[in-house]
């Protein structure tokens, strides 16, 4: 899939666009927008990388950047203490759809156990 028609491109390329609850130069987050959980945010990279078998060290800025966010947006919906669970998807057996990569942030519920 080409930049321009990914969905994740153009909420990253439209300052304007009412989506995203953050953003700073490396990084925004949206709501999920069919949630799993009460709190259901994706992190999402402004550069276009197609998922996880994309990135190298060039990208341990923005890969920590999604870590310190990802705790960042826990804390302000509340849900640090309570716990939370981070998940990226890599590829067809994860069930990846967006082929932008993307942190899921699920929380405000017990989440069960893995696997
Ligand atoms: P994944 O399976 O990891 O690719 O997850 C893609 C996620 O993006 C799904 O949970 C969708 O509900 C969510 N999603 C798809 N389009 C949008 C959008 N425009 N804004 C927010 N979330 C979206
Ligand atoms: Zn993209």
């Amino acid at each position: 899939m080409s930049t321009s028609q990914c969905i994740f491109c153009a909420i990253a390329r439209d300052s304007a666009h009412e989506s995203p609850i953050y953003r700073d130069d490396q990084v925004f987050v949206v709501k999920d927008i069919n949630p799993k959980a009460p709190v259901h945010l994706l992190i999402i990279p402004n550069m276009h990388l197609a998922s996880l078998a994309y990135i190298g060290p060039g990208q341990v800025p923005i890969m920590g950047q999604m870590f310190i966010v990802a705790e960042e947006m826990a804390r302000r919906e509340g849900v640090t203490l309570s716990g939370y669970r981070l998940a990226v998807n890599q590829g067809k057996d994860s069930g990846q759809e967006i082929e932008h990569l993307h942190m899921h942030l699920l929380g405000g519920q017990g989440l069960g156990a893995m696997g």
